[in-house]
């Protein structure tokens, strides 16, 4: 029983939803051990065997359709995924990116060819799959991307840089949003598949030193008249990026919600027993009045934190999730994320500070939830918008 001690709504109860999540702990157990997940943060990235490995017992494009290689699940089984990561520390296994992020444009938005294309290739991990939106100056406002792809015959030629892209070193396989319209704003935008291996122009810039998550490849990308053919074009027609985008990121961003839920129970799973063993004054730190209640309200928020997410979960798997709910779940769960484990750091006293302590790492690892996935601030004007 994990220590937030909610039961999981009925959904996450069926035999099939049950036996998957041991599965997945296995998996990690067996195949990302705390010493390799030390490696891939002292190098980085994580290696490509761990991909490889995953293909092999099934987890990649977990719920993708089986006609296409996948697992012919749904969210349950990539939410299964990605917790089980935070709650362990591999936190440099994108699997959620790739299954749930990039493979799902592909199926939503591919034609049928395309997705015969591409998904059995991210299914068997030929491929491992990025998104490449974010430039080096723009962000948060994506109809500015300066990257352009320009029609030139049967092909395009793209041309622009991109920055922080998850992925971006081990990715062979990524959607790049461009304007085919440059003086058309964000109706000009469409996404190009891009196959690394398969283009020339194409070069991965650093592997950026960061705050926290180490062991993510969170890379520079550079396009210099790259040359795909039209049928790279993901759809069928161009200009439809934007509305593509739009579509599948309320599921992106019920993930980072839950991913902040992970790393709460994780970091509570650290300081309880930490707090009943510590002593300071002749008493166990957990005796402290001021203990409990700041375990308390830890606690508190982190249960709230999940029940808002089941129930989210429970529209989206009836297709309801709309962008509202998804901004508030990432919104508030992940400043929950922030306050609750700031807050286990200073229980630990100096101990917290120290990166041999998994707590100190939740503490930079939490960082980048209120800036990715569309920052808490884009969030709120989602909210607003439809006050
Ligand atoms: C570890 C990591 C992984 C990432 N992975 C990916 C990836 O795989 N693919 C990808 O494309 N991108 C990725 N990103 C990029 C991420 O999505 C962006 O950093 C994020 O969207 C913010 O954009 P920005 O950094 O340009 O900040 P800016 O857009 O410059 O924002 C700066 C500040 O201004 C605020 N702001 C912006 N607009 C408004 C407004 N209208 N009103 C009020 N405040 C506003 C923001 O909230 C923020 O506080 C990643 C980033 C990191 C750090």
């Amino acid at each position: 029983m994990s220590i937030l001690g909610v039961s999981p709504p009925d959904f996450m109860q069926d035999e099939e939803i049950v036996l998957f999540a041991e599965a997945v702990e296995k998996f990690y157990e067996k195949h990302a051990p705390p010493d390799l997940c030390r490696k891939w943060r002292e190098q980085g990235q994580v290696d490509r065997a761990l991909w490889e490995q995953a293909a092999r017992d099934g987890f990649l494009c977990a719920s993708m359709p089986v006609e296409y290689g996948g697992g012919g699940g749904d969210f349950r089984h990539e939410t299964i995924l990605s917790m089980a990561a935070i709650r362990r520390g591999v936190d440099g296994f994108a699997i959620v990116l790739h299954n749930n992020i990039v493979a799902p444009y592909i199926l939503a938005y591919g034609t049928r060819e395309q997705k015969h294309r591409w998904l059995p290739r991210l299914a068997n991990g030929e491929l491992i799959g990025a998104i490449a939106m974010t430039e080096p100056g723009t962000g948060s406002d994506l109809a500015a991307v300066k990257t352009t792809a320009r029609r030139d015959g049967d092909d395009y030629v793209i041309n622009g840089a991109k920055t922080f892209i998850s992925n971006g070193q081990l990715a062979n396989l990524i959607c790049v949003v461009a304007k085919t319209d440059p003086g058309g704003g964000a109706r000009g935008i469409s996404l190009l598949v891009v196959e690394t291996d398969r283009v020339e122009g194409f070069r991965r810039g650093r592997n950026l030193d960061k705050v926290g998550c180490e062991a993510q490849d969170t890379s520079e990308l550079f396009f210099d008249d790259v040359r795909v053919p039209a049928a790279n074009l993901l759809g069928t027609a161009e200009g439809q990026g934007f509305r593509q985008l739009g579509a599948e990121l309320a599921k992106e961003r019920l993930t980072i919600a839950y991913q902040a839920v992970a790393a709460m129970e994780r970091a509570l799973d650290e300081t309880v027993p930490y707090v009943k063993q510590r002593e300071v004054f002749g008493q166990k730190l957990i005796e402290f009045q001021n203990t409990q209640f700041k375990l308390a309200e830890c606690k508190t928020a982190a249960v709230i934190a999940k029940v808002f997410c089941d129930y989210c979960m429970g529209l989206l798997l009836q297709g309801k999730l709309d962008a509202d709910m998804a901004a508030m779940a990432k919104y508030w769960t992940t400043e929950a994320q922030g306050r609750v484990i700031d807050e286990c750091v200073q229980l630990f006293g100096g101990y917290g500070y120290m990166n041999e302590y998994p707590i100190a790492r939740l503490y930079r690892d939490a960082r980048i939830s209120r800036i990715l996935g569309g920052t808490n601030e884009i969030m709120k004007m989602l909210i607003a918008r439809g006050l």
